[in-house]
């Protein structure tokens, strides 16, 4: 198949998927997932590469190697990075993790490559205990206002989008990834879910990310490191968050407009599509 084309809706051109979601929304473990495809990259969060003093790959940082695919673009310009890593690895489909609006509206006049994005939702008792583990308290009121602002930069530029819960990731993966795979122009390949049998590169790490790298601490290294080799529905939440913080969080008054306006209720497992 050629892998060129000059109409920006043909298949065959090379795709960068942009994640979009709060902190702690699951968005390691679905970017992973996406970037475990043959075709496909996992870049990480691509933005922190143009942070002060960046380390290119933090895999082959702490492997003392010079990483091949990012350890010669740090000093590139930023609007070249997605073009010149779809040029070294020689893959399809670039998952980058940034999960800001500042960074992929940078990219919304690009058209070397078509620009996809996905915005991951999961339930703020969820990301409230994320928060707990670390000793900060999660507010609410931003965490609307964020999801909010992503559906607000996805509509007004009109970009391809979907909307993905992390409970249809956790619980639904096969249907959930071969939908996704599907629209970004692959088909699923199962083994795509065992993410830890690639190797990834990228400037960020975090929890997940983390699991990986044997000199990293993090309040999730050891539920990551024994999760790290299955799929597994992250639900400690469930027993983990305070009484107080799930009262806030069910009993705000913003929070119904926000679940109709994304055709979501409040389930025993998280955040779900109406009806579901
Ligand atoms: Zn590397």
């Amino acid at each position: 198949m050629q892998e060129q084309s000059n109409h920006p809706e043909t298949p065959a051109k090379k795709t960068v998927v942009f994640i979009l979601s709060a902190d702690f929304s699951g968005s390691t473990y679905l970017a992973l997932t996406l970037g475990s495809h043959s075709q496909a990259a996992y870049v990480g969060e691509l933005y922190k590469m143009f942070l002060d003093d960046p380390i290119p790959c933090r895999l082959c940082e702490e492997r003392g190697r010079q990483c091949e695919i990012f350890g010669d673009v740090a000093t590139t310009r930023s609007e070249n990075i997605h073009h010149l890593v779809l040029e070294k690895t020689q893959k399809r489909v670039l998952v980058d993790n940034s999960k800001t609006i500042s960074w992929s509206q940078r990219f919304l006049s690009e058209i070397r490559f078509q620009r996809k994005y996905i915005q991951l939702i999961r339930d703020p008792r969820g990301i409230a205990f994320s928060m707990q583990l670390r000793h900060q308290q999660m507010d609410i009121s931003s965490w609307i206002k964020q999801n909010c602002d992503f559906r607000e930069f996805l509509q007004e530029n009109q970009c391809d989008h979907r909307v993905i819960t992390y409970n249809e990731l956790a619980e639904e993966t096969d249907k959930t990834l071969t939908e996704s795979c599907h629209w970004l122009g692959l088909s699923f390949e199962p083994g795509q879910k065992q993410y830890w049998n690639f190797e990834h590169h990228g400037p960020g790490r975090n929890g997940a990310t983390a699991a990986f790298l044997e000199n990293y601490i993090s309040p999730d290294k050891q539920f990551y490191d024994k999760a790290k080799t299955s799929q597994f529905h992250d639900l400690r939440w469930k027993e983990g968050v305070d009484a107080r913080t799930t009262e806030m969080i069910m009993s705000d008054s913003r929070m119904k407009n926000f679940l109709t306006d994304f055709h979501l209720d409040f389930s025993e497992t998280g955040l779900t599509r109406k009806g579901q």
